[in-house]
């Protein structure tokens, strides 16, 4: 089951500064997969401190909600990938509710 319904009240629901639910699918006897995605178009390179803009490819992870309802939620998380315009280094998308949650 898949909707694409509702997403914006679930992006409201999970609260999360800068990221908006792009999907819900429920998977039976797993729970419920959020994906997700950062709102932001542009990050800054470590490196070079330059604008850089998102690259095609987003390698997906996947993080469990401890928000501690009935049915487990997963979060499905879209994470950019970006490249500095200065040092041509690849580098990720910086996601701080996933390292303030992985502990
Ligand atoms: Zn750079």
């Amino acid at each position: 089951m898949t909707t694409k319904k509702g997403t914006k009240v679930l992006t409201e629901l999970l609260n999360i500064q800068g990221i908006k639910v792009t999907q819900r699918s429920q998977l039976q006897g797993i729970g419920i997969i959020l994906q997700v995605e950062s709102t932001e178009r542009e990050s800054h390179c470590h490196h070079c401190g330059t604008k850089s803009n998102r690259l095609p490819q987003n390698p997906r992870y996947v993080v469990k909600d401890l928000s501690g309802g009935k049915q487990p939620v997963f979060l499905e998380i879209n994470r950019g990938q970006f490249k500095g315009k200065k040092c041509g280094k690849p580098f990720s998308e910086k996601l701080d509710f996933v390292n303030n949650r992985r502990t």
